[in-house]
């Protein structure tokens, strides 16, 4: 990784300007402003700054906590976690591909400490900092009684939800923010997050996450899987997943956007059945499907469809989708020339 790149990673995640750098429990932090905080902050903004980042013995960046949204987890979560945000964000998907593959430094780079620190930190996975750590992931079901409906909100009939829908996939709503909430549980039912869509015409923000659920940990859609289908359909959104199930298509997932987490991955291959994916017709899609592909490599059991150009499972009829999943064959990596999506003035916009 040279020079410029690292520099498009730190201000990928936001990282620009002022840094202020405080002592903390006999550590140095730098906090920095949220960069999650268009979607995590109810003011959509963040100026205190909100974010510490603390280094471990090496000097190196280990731990990031927004004392705002609660955020935690490490540079490579933060950085997967503004992906979905963002839903489909190809440039960042993009960037978080590169950090990954790009896993050296060269002596003659010169980088400061702190640059040096979070490069490796990011290129890490983030197994170890969370492994063992899901207990305080679950949640109990009472939390969801604030939420509760009686009936379906007007947004929720237009787009196609039923009373039985509703009922399966325990669709509530939260009058104060007015979004239609959507729990998350893990394959033994536990409750492990909550996901709330804004609803009001045109939102800033589509997407909120309570409780700082890390959704790169689960699959939505797990606890209703079939261990004796004969595959899983891996979608990236959730409503294309309660679409596919309310077609009667058999176990359809969703991993919240295009990034496909290690920890998914591990959790689909638990089955051991063949993963079809089942991603948006566009980059993103075609990112997320060449980086499950590479993940399992080897496997042979990555499937792929030909969905067509700039649609998504969502606008798929039943016949349209059976037709794809009949046709279904061996994915093959699909090149992209990935330098050439990476614009640094793409990211600048962002922020
Ligand atoms: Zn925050």
């Amino acid at each position: 990784m040279d020079k410029i790149r690292l520099t498009e990673v730190i201000r990928a995640i936001g990282i620009k300007g002022k840094l202020k750098v405080t002592k903390g429990m006999n550590k140095e932090n730098i906090s920095i402003c949220c960069p999650l905080a268009k979607w995590r902050h109810e003011k959509g903004s963040d100026s205190r700054p909100s974010m510490s980042i603390s280094f471990n013995d090496k000097g190196e960046p280990s731990l990031v906590h927004c004392f705002s949204c609660h955020f935690n987890g490490t540079l490579l979560s933060l950085l997967q976690a503004m992906s979905t945000y963002r839903g489909g964000d190809t440039t960042l998907d993009t960037l978080i591909k590169q950090v990954e593959k790009n896993d050296k430094i060269t002596a003659t780079t010169k980088l400061d400490n702190f640059q040096r620190g979070l490069f490796d930190e990011i290129a890490k996975t983030d197994e170890q900092l969370l492994a063992g750590n899901t207990k305080s992931f679950q949640w109990d079901d009472k939390e969801l009684d604030r939420f509760k409906i009686t009936k379906l909100p007007e947004y929720a009939i237009r787009r196609g939800f039923t009373s039985a829908m509703a009922k399966l996939w325990e669709l509530g709503y939260d009058r104060k923010r007015h979004r239609l909430t959507f729990p998350i549980r893990d394959d033994k039912h536990n409750l492990v997050g909550l996901m709330g869509r804004d609803i009001h015409p045109d939102p800033k923000i589509k997407w909120f996450a309570y409780w700082n659920c890390p959704k790169g940990f689960y699959l939505y859609g797990e606890h209703l899987l079939d261990k004796s289908a004969e595959f899983i359909i891996v979608c990236e959104g959730m409503l294309d997943v309660i679409h596919l199930y309310s077609l009667g298509i058999k176990n359809p997932i969703c991993i919240f956007g295009s990034y496909i987490t290690e920890h998914q991955i591990q959790r689909l291959l638990r089955y051991g059945l063949p993963i079809i994916a089942f991603f948006d017709g566009d980059e993103g899609g075609t990112l997320a499907s060449n980086r499950l592909n590479k993940m399992v490599e080897g496997a042979e059991m990555v499937l792929s469809v030909d969905m067509p150009d700039g649609k998504d499972p969502g606008d798929l009829t039943k016949e349209e989708i059976d037709t794809l999943i009949s046709n279904r064959k061996l994915y093959k990596f699909k090149n992209l020339e990935l330098d050439k999506l990476v614009n640094v003035n793409i990211i600048d916009q962002l922020f």
